[in-house]
Order: C-alpha cells, then sequence, then structure tokens
C-alpha cells in the first residue's frame, strides 16, 4: 500500500483525500487554510506541518492547488522553503491533479523528471459532487509505466481514468473539454432565450432539443433554466455546481493555449472574454450556467 502526501485540500483536495483515506492509504496532507485542515483531519488524513514535511515519507506526491504558478513554486520551493521536489524520495510519483496551463504542465513534468521523479497530470472533471463521491474524470498525462504504477492510488478518487498521452496531454484534454462547454453552455443559453421571445415554452423547447442535434451536457444535465432538469443549478438558484470563475479560468487557460499553438480559437476567444465579465461581477459566485441572465439582460 502506497504512502501519499496531498498537498491542496481544498473543495477539491478534501474530499479526494479523503476518499484516499477510507480506501486505505496512509495519506499525510497540507493546506495553509485552517478551515482546510480541520476538515481533513476530521475524514482521517494525517497533518504535517508544512507542505515538504508531508510529502517527506510518500511514494505519491498529490498536488490540488489553484494555479499553476502554485504548482511551479511548491514543486521548486525557495531559499528558505524546501520545494516538493527536494523533499520527496527519489522516484516519487508526482500526480497534480490541478488544473493549469498545458505550457506550466510541460514545465513541471521536467522539473519533476530532473529531480529523479515520475510525472502524472490527472486534471479533474465532476465538480465537487464527484470528488465527494469518488466519481472523477480523471483525464491522465502520464508514460504508460507510470500510470500503471499510480493507477490503484487513482482510483478511489475517480469513476473513469483516460490516459491521454504524455505529460501535459492531461490538461490539454481538460482545457479542449472546457472550451467546448463554456462555448455550448453560452450557445444553449443564447437558445433559450431566443425562443423566450418567440414564445417557446422552456418545456417545449428542451424536449426538441434534447433529443435532436442540438443535444449536449450543458443542456442535458446542467439546463440554464429551471424546470426541465430538476437537478440543475438554475432550480437551485444558481449556486454552484461549477462556478462561472472556474469556467472563467479554464476558458483563459483554452484561449492562451490556443494562442501559443496558432489554434484559431474566435468562439473560445468571445466565450473567454464573456465569462471574464461575468465572473468579475453578477457570475462570482454562481454557477456558470446563470450566463443565461446576463444575455437576457443584454435582449
Ligand atoms: P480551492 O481554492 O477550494 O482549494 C485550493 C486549496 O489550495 C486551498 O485550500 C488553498 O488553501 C490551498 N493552497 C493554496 N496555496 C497552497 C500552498 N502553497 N500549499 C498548500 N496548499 C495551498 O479550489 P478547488 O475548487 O479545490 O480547486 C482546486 C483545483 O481544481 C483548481 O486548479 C481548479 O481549477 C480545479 N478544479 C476545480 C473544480 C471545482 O468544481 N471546484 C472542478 C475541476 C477542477
Amino acid at each position: 500500500m502506497k504512502t501519499v502526501g496531498f498537498i491542496g485540500l481544498g473543495n477539491m483536495g478534501g474530499p479526494m483525500a479523503a476518499n484516499l483515506v477510507k480506501a486505505g492509504y496512509a495519506v499525510t496532507g497540507f493546506d495553509p487554510s485552517d478551515a482546510a485542515r480541520s476538515a481533513a483531519v476530521e475524514a482521517g488524513v494525517l497533518m504535517a506541518a508544512s507542505a515538504a514535511e508531508a510529502v517527506a515519507g510518500a511514494e505519491v506526491v498529490i498536488t490540488m492547488l489553484p494555479s499553476g504558478r502554485h504548482v511551479l513554486d511548491l514543486y521548486q520551493g525557495t531559499a528558505e522553503v524546501p520545494g516538493l521536489l527536494a523533499s520527496a524520495p527519489a522516484g516519487a510519483l508526482f500526480v497534480d491533479c490541478s488544473t493549469i496551463a498545458v505550457s506550466d504542465a510541460r514545465e513541471a513534468a521536467a522539473l519533476v523528471v530532473a529531480a529523479g521523479h515520475r510525472a502524472v497530470d490527472a486534471p479533474v472533471s465532476g465538480g465537487v459532487v464527484g470528488a465527494a463521491a469518488g466519481t472523477l474524470t480523471l483525464m491522465v498525462g502520464a508514460l504508460a509505466a507510470d500510470l500503471a504504477a499510480v493507477r490503484s492510488v487513482l482510483e478511489p478518487m475517480a469513476g473513469r481514468i483516460v490516459h491521454c498521452g504524455d505529460p501535459g496531454a492531461g490538461q490539454a484534454a481538460k482545457i479542449c473539454n472546457n472550451l467546448i462547454l463554456g462555448i455550448s453552455m453560452i450557445g444553449v443559453s443564447e437558445a433559450f432565450v431566443l425562443g423566450e421571445k418567440l414564445g417557446l415554452s422552456h418545456q417545449a423547447l428542451f424536449d426538441v432539443t434534447s433529443t435532436a442535434s442540438g443535444q449536449c451536457w450543458a443542456l442535458t444535465t446542467n439546463c440554464p433554466v429551471p424546470g426541465p432538469v430538476p437537478t440543475s443549478p438554475a432550480n437551485r438558484s444558481y449556486q454552484p455546481g461549477f462556478a462561472a470563475p472556474l469556467m472563467a479560468k479554464d476558458l483563459g487557460l483554452a484561449v492562451q493555449a490556443a494562442s501559443t499553438v496558432g489554434a484559431a480559437s474566435n468562439l473560445g476567444a468571445l466565450a473567454a472574454a464573456l465569462y471574464q465579465e461575468f465572473a468579475a461581477g453578477n457570475g462570482s459566485a454562481l454557477d456558470f450556467s446563470a450566463i443565461i441572465n446576463e444575455i437576457r439582460d443584454a435582449s
């Protein structure tokens, strides 16, 4: 049974670490937030005094952090604070589950390998509900042998594990998926607002589009109007769910990657701009499907 160091015990990392504890792993964690630390201790995570201490005896190091900067800084450390790469035992499997830029993921993987460890990126989809239930989809970028070595540790957190390619490929898949999701949510929302103006009921439009060629997850699972899908955030005042600031972040990463590699993404750029404006204003604490209210207000 592998020992796990888990860094970043927030909304996602906390329940993911709890599922590893439930599966019988010895998990030592760290997070600077008092609330995150208390919840993790409650769930059976052993708490270290620092991130470096948490990974000192770990065969697997999992990070679930806000951004690529956090991951790179923690991996490398500073003159005063030892980094994770220098603190973990040689040959440790470094699994970054955070959503970060593809370029940051590749830089992180190169640092991991240069330090004598093994690099896996495994961003997730499924949100806090999937994290708590252990049903996340993990999009993995890793050498096949490294995924094989770490798979049993990923399984308690995952409903599905997809090997996307070498390190960095998991992050690439994640931002491509969320590029589709952000654009399709705006499309579905525009269609409902247009339907309202044309006198169509939400249910009639849903009954047609959910079984016709407009069908997509933004419509059939996360429907932006209350009624047709009773479990969608629209039925609970748009409480997330998947918060608009996270969608703004992911679309920003997608547009950044598109610009780096020269992929045309006109709708991606527009969707990113709309979500960034929404996340900075009315949408700061709402599910990303609440963007329909901005579209209605602008109509
Ligand atoms: P969060 O803010 O709840 O958790 C991040 C945690 O990292 C916080 O508890 C914070 O204290 C901790 N942290 C910050 N700096 C640290 C440091 N130096 N050392 C240790 N811990 C540190 O965010 P979250 O919702 O858990 O998201 C984490 C990652 O997962 C993000 O990259 C996000 O984009 C991604 N993600 C989130 C969701 C979601 O629905 N929340 C879904 C998919 C992916």
